[in-house]
């Protein structure tokens, strides 16, 4: 058998790991380890003082600011049930400007006098922390001789514990600032959009008639695709190990044409994969809920219950951690990359968005007449205006390196953002706008025509899978995130339009009342104006037509392609007008964030360009250099002139990748990563074109890299 051979079976060989699951009845709920990690509101409830969590618990619930004198009470509390539960040490989690989490370890135990150890930890310790920051991307917020960074514990935002075969570790979810207190990271932002849409949406609910709400949160449900690939490929592909996605790969014979894979029955590996993750994000309380396979060989989704925004970020983050460590013990690698293969459909992350008061309503729950629910139509029309004005921005929120492999690939939303309403709200807001028609939709059953199936009551309308913003029953669905990306940019702005759209309405509501109108009537009055002003952004066709596109120019909308186009949306006049009106983030720290997004593009660019120089030069032009001289002893001319053709080609194409590769000096920030968009990426393609014509002919025995039949159907 050949060496790739060979190795196909072993990759196909799996344990299940020892049973890990098999002792427990998960069938019972007092077996469920939901949250058995947490230091939860029901531990903080055992185990602090009364009064201490009283006080606790009402600042979180009030949103405010924590008293310092609880921090010694609870951090005792933290360290003895940390300690309990095996870990040794603690750390500040944070989630610096490079999209992933960070953590220093420190022990617990400081040596005494007598050669012993006492485990301490201070409420000075969980509150604040000093992690030497001077490496962390801050895009000129600070030199890197001004090292001084703080973090500083996030309240609301529950401790766990993670566990590791040799220990344990006490995770403090924190936020992470400059010494000059300027936000480098993702969560301050985040925190701050929640508050400032908490404020705007309070105030126009007061002029609703609503005087019972004291706060809203925004929620966020993420559905999170990815691959899961035998390590051993994982392991061979330079490219997969460095940049996550490959390189190269000629498509094989059988894609995903045949749709067998999509909801299909999940092969027993990976079940058996699904329910050990799923269990460990259960004891961090994670709420997992619905897996089940996705379109495309050996891709997966994965869904948890939605949280608040912040929670639900930050569990999101650990998520795609857990799923990356428990991969290993069953000898796979989870791919998060939003195209780790080209020609296959990529991953993304639809994030599930909505408003929620404290009382339990969902503003954006439309109930069973949305054409008669004041308090839904206008904040829908909020949302509406808000996607309208800031579409660029949006679409800048999710930008990156890899996701210009994916938007507008026929299998995700475009670059171009847009609204989908569905037949039922778009009926209510075509109604009211032109003043003519009913806005109601009546509710009806689908008959399926055989006498034993029930009638099934319909939605309002049907759903579009194309669309990159869509209204899903009672929120709203963003559906350009990339796979690998952190929750939190794109809701904090999704936060901070939002609280503006709707303070811009509730202004006008205001007006209109005092000037004697009644309230509901004022409503439609200004859902009328708003939605006139926005529905250009609304489209229910099929998002990934030709024709959209042009129809999208036409009205005007942004068709920011790539992530150099769509970064400067950061820094337009009216974001920096929002984010500094709503306190959400200042011109200058929207500033280290382009810099900082510009930077990690220009950079990731050209370690994929290197990259795809050296396999090309050390790996596939050896290969093809043998076969040619097989070839050449063999003396089919014909066979080898074919060959000896494409290995030209591979050499003119690897000769322009390295010119372009050796980039200017003088190029710098948005310049290079243009350069790099434009000659790296470019000289890339052409380089991986010709080695995938190359593996076709190339002798299988001799082809240096796992292919794509290999890596995508064998589980
Ligand atoms: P659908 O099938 O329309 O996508 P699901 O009920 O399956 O709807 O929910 C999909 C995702 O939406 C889940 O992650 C869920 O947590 C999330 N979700 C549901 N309701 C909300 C909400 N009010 N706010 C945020 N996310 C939500
Ligand atoms: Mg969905």
């Amino acid at each position: 058998m050949t060496r790739i051979r060979q190795q196909n079976v072993t990759a196909a060989q799996w344990s299940s790991n020892g049973r890990v699951l098999g002792a427990l009845d998960l069938t019972l709920p007092e077996n469920d380890p939901f949250g058995a990690n947490v230091f939860s509101v029901a531990v903080q409830r055992d185990r602090l003082p009364a009064d201490v969590f009283e006080k606790l618990q009402a600042t979180l619930a009030g949103g405010e600011a924590l008293d310092p004198s609880l921090a010694d009470a609870v951090a005792e509390a933290m360290k003895e049930w940390a300690l309990e539960k095996g870990a040794t040490h603690f750390t500040h989690m944070f989630q610096p400007l490079t999209g992933s989490t960070a953590e220093k370890h420190d022990s617990f135990f400081e040596p005494e006098g007598e050669g012993t150890v006492l485990a301490g930890f201070s409420g000075k310790e969980l509150i604040q922390g000093e992690p030497d920051a001077s490496s962390f991307p801050t895009g000129g917020v600070r030199a890197t001789f001004e090292a001084r960074g703080y973090t500083a514990w996030d309240p609301t935002s529950p401790a766990f514990v993670l566990e590791n075969p040799n220990g344990a570790l006490l995770c403090i979810p924190t936020a992470f600032a400059s010494w000059t207190g300027e936000a480098l990271d993702a969560k301050i932002p985040l925190l701050r959009s929640m508050d400032a849409l908490s404020r705007s949406a309070i105030k126009a609910l007061r002029l609703l008639g609503d005087e019972q709400s004291q706060r809203v949160f925004t929620t966020v449900g993420a559905e999170q695709e990815y691959f899961l690939i035998d390590e051993q490929y994982f392991f061979e592909r330079p490219d997969l190990i460095s940049t996550g996605r490959t390189l190269f790969g000629a498509k094989p014979p059988k894609g995903h044409e045949l749709d067998d894979h999509y909801f299909g029955s999940i092969p027993e590996r990976i079940l058996a994969y699904m329910l050990e993750a799923e269990l460990e994000m259960r004891k961090l309380g994670i709420p997992v809920k619905t897996r089940h396979n996705e379109v495309a060989p050996n891709q997966y989704e994965i869904a948890p219950v939605f949280e608040n925004s912040n929670v639900g970020s930050d569990h999101q983050q650990l998520m795609m951690q857990v799923m990356k460590s428990v991969a290993r013990r069953y000898g796979l690698v989870c791919l998060l990359h939003e195209k780790p293969f080209a020609g296959v459909n990529g991953s993304g992350k639809h994030n599930n968005w909505s408003m929620s008061t404290d009382t339990g309503s969902n503003l954006l729950d439309p109930g069973d007449t949305p054409a008669d629910n004041v308090h839904f139509l206008f904040f829908c029309a909020a949302v509406i205006q808000a996607v309208n004005k800031h579409q660029g921005l949006l679409r800048a929120s999710v930008a990156s390196i890899d996701q210009d492999h994916r938007l507008g690939a026929n299998e995700a939303p475009p670059a171009i953002i847009s609204i989908f309403l569905g037949a039922e709200l778009n009926k209510v807001f075509e109604a009211i706008s032109s003043g003519e028609g009913d806005p109601h939709t009546p509710a009806s059953f689908l008959e399926l025509g055989a006498t034993v199936l029930p009638a099934l009551p319909m939605h309002g309308g049907d759903r579009n899978r194309t669309s990159p913003f869509a209204f899903t029953g009672n929120k709203f669905e963003f559906r350009t995130l990339g796979s690998s990306e952190s929750l939190a940019f794109p809701n904090t702005v999704l936060n901070t339009i939002a609280a503006e759209a709707i303070d811009e309405l509730a202004g006008k509501l205001e007006e209109k009342v005092s000037g004697g109108a009644d309230t509901a009537t004022a409503v439609i009055d200004i859902v009328r104006e708003s939605y006139a002003a926005n529905k250009q952004i609304c489209f229910d066709g099929d998002n990934y037509a030709e024709e959209w596109h042009t129809e999208a120019e036409q009205r005007g909308l942004k068709n920011l392609r790539t992530t150099p186009d769509a970064l400067p949306e950061v820094l337009t006049e009216q974001t920096v007008k929002a984010f500094g009106d709503y306190g959400v983030l200042s011109k200058r720290e929207l500033e280290s964030r382009f810099e900082v997004c510009v930077e990690q593009y220009a950079i990731r660019a050209n370690i994929e360009a290197e990259m795809t120089s050296s396999i090309a030069k050390t790996m596939i032009l050896p290969a093809a250099l043998r076969y040619l001289a097989l070839l050449g002893e063999a003396g089919i001319s014909s066979l080898n002139s074919e060959v000896r053709g494409l290995v030209d080609g591979l050499v003119t194409a690897l000769a322009e990748l390295e010119e372009a590769n050796a980039c200017p000096d003088d190029l710098e920030g948005l310049d290079l990563a243009i350069h790099a968009r434009d000659k790296q990426l470019a000289a890339m393609v052409a380089v991986r074109e010709a080695s995938d014509k190359l593996e076709k002919v190339v002798a299988d025995d001799l082809w240096p890299l796992p292919k794509y039949e290999e890596m995508l159907f064998i589980k």
